[in-house]
Formats: C-alpha cells, sequence, structure tokens
C-alpha cells in the first residue's frame, strides 16, 4: 500500500513540532496537520518557562543541579504517581533539551531563573519572549528544514488497519503514514472532557475555565483519537489546578499575601502564598471544596495598590482580580461580601462566628508580631484584619493550568492500550498525555519541558518505525 508520508503529526504546538523537527533529521516525509489557522498551540500562548535540571543556565547562576535530583524531587512530590520510566527520560535530556532550544535561537536570561515549585534549587527556566520566545523558533526551524504543514485542518479520525494505525483522515482526504504522532494538547476547553475526565475541576461548574482558552483546538481530540484505536486513558483527575477569585478569566498564580484564607470551618489551612504545586488540591480537599479571603478596609485601600503585594515574586505577574477598583466593583454586584461586623460577615458567609473571630484573633496577633504562628512562611503577615467594613471573597480552585488525563505512553513514546501493549503505528507526546500530571505540580515549566523531551523521542521512534516497515514491506510510495 502506498503512503503519503512517512511520519504524520496531529497538532503543530511544542511537542508537534519537536516531533516533525526529530523525524526528518531521521531522513523521514514528514506533514503536519494543525486544526488552527497557525502553529504554536498553547506552547506560543504560555508564559515560556522551561523545567531543567543541569543547564548552563544554572551554572551561570553558580547552581550545581542534576538529573537525579529532579527525578528524585518529582517522584518523591508526586507521591510515585507518575510514570517513573517516563520521568527518568524527562530528567536525563530536560537539561540537553534546553541547550538544544538555545541552539535554535531561544534565549533563557540567568537573571530569570527561578523556583517553579518547593524545589530547593531554582530550575524553572524562563524564555525571553514567554511562550512564543520558544514556539517561533521552533516554527522557524520547520519553515528552514521545509517541513509541510497543512494549517487550518482538524484531524477527524486515524485510518486503523489490522488494528495498525496507517494514516488520518481530514477534510474528507485520507492521508496515508508510516506512523502517526498525537500532540494535540491538552482538553481544557471542553466542558465534556473535564466532566469525564477532570472532575475535581468541573465540580466548579461555570467557574471552571482553562488557561488553554484563546487556543479553540484545545479540546483533548487526541484522547478522542487514540481511543478509536483502542489506547487506555490514564491519569484520571490530575492536572495543574490553580485558586481563583471567580473574577472573569484572570490567570491567579497565586493569592495576594494581604488576606486571610479560611475553610469553611473558619480555619486557615494553607499558607496564602502557598506554592501553586499544592494550592489547587489543598483547596479542593476542604469542606465544599471552597474558602474565603477574608479582609478589611484598610487592607483594600492600601495593599490592593502595592506593587510588592501585586507582583510579590517580581515577576511581571499582576493580579488584576485583586485591585481595589476590581473588588469595589465586585462588591456593588454583590460577588464580595461586605459587612460592618465580622459577626455580620460570618453569618453571610455562611461561617461559625464565634470560629471566624477565634481565627482572625490569631491571624491578627501574628500581624502584630510580624511573623505567621501558624505555618511559620517567610513572608510577613502585614495586614490584620481589624477595621470594618470586613470583606469576602470566595476563592475556589476552578482555573485550569494544565489538563493531566490522556494517552498512556511507553518509553519509546509508543501509545498503549489498556493491556500496556503498544497500538501499532502509534505515537504521542505532550500535554495530550496521561502519564505526566500527579495531583501535585512539579513546578512551573514542568508541561514545556516534557512536551520538547517527548516531541523530540517521538519524531525519533516514529521516523524509525516508519523506516522499517517501509524497509520490510513494499509499502514506501
Ligand atoms: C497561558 C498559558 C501559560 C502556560 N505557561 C506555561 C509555562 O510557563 N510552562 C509550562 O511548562 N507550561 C505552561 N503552560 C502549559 C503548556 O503551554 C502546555 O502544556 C504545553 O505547551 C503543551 O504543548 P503541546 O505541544 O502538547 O500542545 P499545544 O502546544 O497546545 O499544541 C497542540 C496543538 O494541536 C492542535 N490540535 C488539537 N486537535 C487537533 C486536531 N484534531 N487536528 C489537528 N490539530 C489539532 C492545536 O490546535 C494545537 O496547536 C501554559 C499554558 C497556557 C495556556
Amino acid at each position: 500500500m502506498s503512503r503519503d508520508y512517512d511520519v504524520v503529526i496531529v497538532g503543530g504546538g511544542g511537542a508537534g513540532m519537536c516531533a516533525a523537527i526529530e523525524a526528518r533529521l531521521a531522513g523521514a516525509r514528514v506533514m503536519i496537520v494543525e486544526a488552527d489557522t497557525k502553529l504554536g498551540g498553547a506552547t506560543a500562548l504560555s508564559g515560556g518557562v522551561f523545567y531543567a535540571a543541569g543547564t548552563s543556565v544554572q551554572r551561570a547562576r553558580g547552581y550545581d543541579d542534576s538529573a537525579d535530583a529532579m527525578f528524585a524531587y518529582v517522584m518523591t512530590l508526586n507521591q510515585w504517581r507518575v510514570k517513573p520510566d517516563i520521568f527518568r527520560i524527562i530528567c536525563d535530556r530536560s537539561g540537553p533539551c534546553l541547550e538544544w532550544l538555545i541552539e535554535l535561537g531561544a534565549v533563557f536570561p540567568p537573571a530569570q531563573l527561578v523556583k517553579g515549585g518547593v524545589e530547593t534549587v531554582p530550575r524553572a527556566h524562563p524564555s525571553a519572549g514567554a511562550g512564543s520566545g520558544i514556539a517561533d523558533v521552533l516554527i522557524n526551524r520547520v519553515g528552514a528544514m521545509g517541513i509541510e504543514t497543512a494549517l487550518t485542518t482538524r484531524v477527524e479520525r486515524l485510518l486503523i488497519e489490522d488494528g495498525r494505525v496507517v494514516g488520518i483522515h481530514a477534510l474528507g482526504i485520507d492521508l496515508r503514514a508510516g506512523a502517526v504522532v498525537l500532540t494535540t494538547g491538552g482538553f481544557g476547553n471542553s466542558p465534556e472532557m473535564r466532566a469525564r475526565f477532570f472532575p475535581t475541576a468541573a465540580q466548579h461548574g461555570e467557574r471552571v475555565w482553562a488557561v488553554h482558552d484563546p487556543a479553540p483546538y484545545i479540546v483533548g481530540d487526541g484522547i478522542t483519537l487514540g481511543e478509536a484505536a483502542g489506547a487506555a486513558i490514564v491519569g484520571h483527575d490530575t492536572g495543574l489546578l490553580l485558586p481563583s477569585s471567580g473574577h472573569g478569566r484572570n490567570l491567579e498564580p497565586f493569592m495576594p499575601p494581604w488576606l486571610m484564607l479560611v475553610n469553611l470551618d473558619a480555619q486557615r489551612f494553607m499558607p496564602e502564598m502557598a506554592s501553586y504545586s499544592i494550592t489547587g488540591y489543598a483547596l479542593n480537599e476542604q469542606p465544599e471544596a471552597r474558602a474565603w479571603a477574608i479582609f478589611d478596609e484598610a487592607a483594600l485601600r492600601t495593599a490592593s495598590h502595592d506593587i510588592r503585594y501585586l507582583d510579590p515574586y517580581g515577576a511581571g505577574i499582576n493580579l488584576p482580580t485583586w485591585e481595589e477598583d476590581t473588588i469595589r466593583r465586585r462588591v456593588a454586584k454583590g460577588e464580595v461580601l461586605v459587612a460592618d461586623t465580622l459577626d455580620e460577615l460570618a453569618s453571610l458567609c455562611g461561617l461559625d462566628a464565634r470560629a471566624l473571630a477565634h481565627s482572625v484573633d490569631r491571624y491578627n496577633a501574628d500581624c502584630d508580631a510580624r511573623a505567621d504562628s501558624h505555618f511559620f512562611q517567610e513572608e510577613e503577615k502585614a495586614f490584620p484584619v481589624r477595621s470594618g467594613p470586613f470583606y469576602a471573597c470566595e476563592v475556589r480552585a476552578s482555573t485550569i493550568g494544565v489538563t493531566g488525563a490522556g494517552l498512556d505512553i511507553d518509553r519509546e513514546c509508543r501509545v498503549l492500550d489498556s493491556a500496556g501493549i503498544p497500538v501499532p503505528g502509534l505515537y504521542a507526546a505532550g500535554e495530550v498525555l496521561g502519564v505526566l500530571m500527579g495531583k501535585r505540580y512539579a513546578g512551573g515549566g514542568m508541561s514545556i519541558g516534557p512536551a520538547v523531551v517527548l516531541g523530540r523521542e517521538a519524531g525519533v521512534q516514529a521516523a524509525a518505525y516508519a523506516g522499517s516497515r517501509s524497509a520490510r514491506l513494499p509499502e514506501q510510495g
């Protein structure tokens, strides 16, 4: 049977472009099929942070780090519930893949290197130019290598013969291939997929939104395509989930430090500025998966304007949701509650007034002492809840940063069925995978890093498979 291409890549984001580059380098005839009007996907929209160990950027800052240390950290944080053999590859190659991106022209300024999660050595490498700083060098490389690309072409189904994936179907056309690589990204924009695969997020109903919002095809097509070929779907109910004040579609990677966060028992349950490695699930484990941010008039008038609190990490991240004007508009609409006394506020929020008063007393004493006797965090507590009116804003972990359920793969990026056996001819990489996320997020950059590492590997392996099949079988067109 003739083939149109050796390797067809479904989805031209970060993982897909990396796969295409490597497959082409291996001598394969490659086609990227992309549903959107342009290449880049969520990768181009992202913050462009790349998680890696043992890099020249770390060394420039004097940090000694290793793949072993990164592996121990990621696996322990996720209680060994992410796939160890896949993470061994990710950790071993994260450094070399960052250097590869630098060779292609990406810039990761050493001064911007930060801790992306709760690691002890900074491993989050922000790219100059954020996500497009990475996507653009890949797009340029794809173009320079003459890799064919079909834009505005959404793959509708895989061609399957005798249990083997032999191509794709899109826009009424069959395209035959030696191997197919699924790199369609996550499913954050699909309410149906969220309900099915990410119920911890979906429970928040209309408040739920995904940061993938501007990328229209991040709807889980790779899961649907893979399932039809017999692929197993793993990683149920995992992903990066961020607390949100519920104000529009604003990314709020952390809460500002000038408020007090309590659960429905009126108890503080985590440091307000805890790392987003853990905050989403810590919040969702509280009664009814809800919390209240409590603050007073003085904090609203002063702290909400202070750049130290709007952008506490100096990362250029603003929190417009927590500025005074925004909050006052929300008060007028009844979205943020206000009361003259704490007792009244407790009643409006459905909290026990005695419990809230007790928690506030302890919190205020901490503010007076400029120390957190509850969680012993470094950031000082400087804004007591003391001078009315008092405010309460409901916080829920309802923003999806990355989706975690998806396809299972082996070390060669072959898609596996429920028996753990490869589906012949089918490969996958990137956010479409279900083996990368536990209920903790190792840190900023832990999505683009694996997408690049495994995208490259999927390209190498798919090209090898397509080549070996064309060597064995008279199917080269
Ligand atoms: C605002 C934002 C900030 C982020 N910041 C970071 C960060 O700093 N660091 C980090 O590690 N992660 C970050 N992430 C997450 C990260 O960007 C993604 O997890 C990662 O880029 C996914 O790469 P991918 O190649 O798997 O998918 P994508 O880059 O999303 O590419 C998937 C592509 O597949 C296409 N596609 C889908 N279905 C089909 C179909 N049926 N046919 C053809 N094409 C299809 C899509 O249109 C898309 O172009 C962020 C995400 C967002 C949205």
